[in-house]
C-alpha cells in the first residue's frame, strides 16, 4: 500500500530504532535524561529560542502553550480552520478555560484589520485577549506557508497591544524549506512555537514547544499537569534528534512530489486541485467528478493507494518520507486507470 493519507504515518527507520536502543536515559522529571536534555537544547537553538520542552504530541505542546500564556476567562484569536480549534477536542476551553475568537482567513492569513478589531477593549463586559494564534504551514488550506511579511505585521500588532503570539508550527520545517526562509527568521515573530517531530520528519513520537526560559519553565509544570512528565524518555528523544539532524532538507523532495502529483491530478482526472501546492499537502475537490469522494477513496484503495476523504467533497493526498519518486509515478498510473474507468 502506498499511504498518502497523512505524514503522521511515517515509520521510524532502522537507524532511528538503533538510536532508540542505544539512547542514554535517566528520569526526565528530575531533568536527568541526557538525551532529552540534548534534544531540548538542540531544538531551542535551532529555532532561536532560549529553551525548549519535549512534549508527547503537537496537541500537548499547543495546550501547554495556551495554559502558560493565558488565564481562565481569557480569549485567544485564531483562524476558524486552525487545528487547535477544529481537531483538539475543545481542549482550549475544557482545560484552559479559554474562549476561541475565530476569524476568517485566506490560506491561513487572517486580516490585520480583523485581528485588531477582535482585540478586546478594556471593558467590564469583555474577556481579555490573551493570545494570538498562527498556524504555519496551514493544514486545512493544503499546507500553505504564512508569508514572512504577514508574520512581521501580526507580531507588530500583537506587541502594540502587549499580547503574545503562539505559532502552531506542526509543519514549521516544511514552511521554512518551501519559502527558503530560515527558522530564526520565522520564529523571531513568535513568542512560542510548537513543532512536530513525528510527522514528515519521521520520528515515532513527540513534538517540541520552544520559547523563552521563563515561558518554558512554566510550561514544564503545565506539561506535568497534562500527564506529560515522562521518565526515561531518552528512547523517544533519540529518534527526534536524528530527525532534526537528518530529515529536514529532504522535505523539499516531498514538496516536489506533491507538485508533480497535483499537476497529474489536474491533467488526467476530473478531480481539481484548486490551491497552489506549496508544501506536502494536496486537497483535491470532487465537485466536477463523476465519482464521489468515498468512491475515489475506495477505487484508489483497491489499486493499492490510500488517500482520505477530507471534506464531503474533497480528498487529501499527503507526501512524506516514506513515499518515493517511484511511488508517485505509480500513484499517477493508478489515477489514470481510475480516470479511464470513470470515462467508461
Ligand atoms: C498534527 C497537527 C497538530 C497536532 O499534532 P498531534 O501530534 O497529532 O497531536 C497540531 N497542529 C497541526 C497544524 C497539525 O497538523
Amino acid at each position: 500500500m502506498i499511504d498518502l493519507r497523512s505524514d503522521t504515518i511515517t515509520k521510524p527507520s532502522q537507524l532511528m530504532r538503533d538510536m532508540m536502543a542505544q539512547a542514554v536515559v535517566g528520569d526526565d522529571v528530575y531533568r536527568e535524561d541526557p538525551t532529552i536534555n540534548e534534544l531540548e537544547q538542540y531544538a531551542a537553538q535551532m529555532v532561536g529560542k532560549e529553551a525548549a520542552l519535549f512534549v508527547t504530541s503537537g496537541t500537548q505542546g499547543n495546550q501547554a502553550a495556551i495554559l502558560t500564556h493565558c488565564r481562565s476567562g481569557q480569549e485567544a484569536i485564531m483562524d476558524e480552520d486552525a487545528h487547535v480549534f477544529v481537531y483538539e477536542g475543545a481542549a482550549i476551553s475544557a482545560f484552559a478555560g479559554v474562549q476561541s475568537k475565530t476569524l476568517h482567513h485566506h490560506r491561513g492569513q487572517m486580516s490585520l484589520d480583523e485581528i485588531e478589531e477582535a482585540i478586546r477593549a478594556d471593558d467590564v463586559h469583555y474577556p481579555e485577549t490573551g493570545l494570538i494564534w498562527l498556524e504555519n504551514t496551514h493544514n486545512r488550506s493544503g499546507g500553505s506557508v504564512l508569508p514572512i511579511d504577514h508574520l512581521r505585521e501580526v507580531h507588530q500588532l500583537a506587541q502594540k497591544h502587549h499580547i503574545p503570539v503562539h505559532m502552531d508550527g506542526a509543519r514549521l520545517f516544511n514552511a521554512s524549506i518551501a519559502s527558503n526562509t530560515s527558522l530564526h527568521e520565522i520564529t523571531q515573530y513568535t513568542d512560542s512555537v510548537q513543532f512536530c517531530l513525528s510527522k514528515g520528519l519521521g520520528a515515532p513520537v513527540g513534538s517540541i514547544l520552544a520559547g523563552d526560559q521563563n515561558f518554558i519553565d512554566k510550561a514544564r509544570k503545565k506539561r506535568k499537569m497534562l500527564g506529560g512528565g515522562l521518565r526515561q524518555a531518552g528512547v523517544l528523544a533519540a529518534p527526534g534528534l536524528l530527525a532534526l539532524k537528518s530529515n529536514i532538507q529532504r522535505l523539499a523532495d516531498d514538496h516536489h512530489h506533491a507538485k508533480r502529483l497535483a499537476e497529474a491530478i489536474n491533467t488526467y482526472t476530473d478531480l481539481s486541485v484548486n490551491h497552489t501546492v506549496e508544501t506536502n499537502i494536496i486537497v483535491a475537490d470532487t465537485n466536477h467528478s463523476k465519482w464521489s469522494a468515498p468512491q475515489w477513496v475506495k477505487e484508489m484503495a483497491d489499486r493499492g493507494v490510500a488517500i482520505i476523504q477530507y471534506k464531503p467533497k474533497a480528498l487529501r493526498f499527503t507526501t512524506h518520507l516514506d513515499v518515493s519518486s517511484d511511488d508517485i509515478e505509480m500513484v499517477i498510473e493508478k489515477l489514470k486507470e481510475c480516470s479511464r474507468k470513470v470515462a467508461e
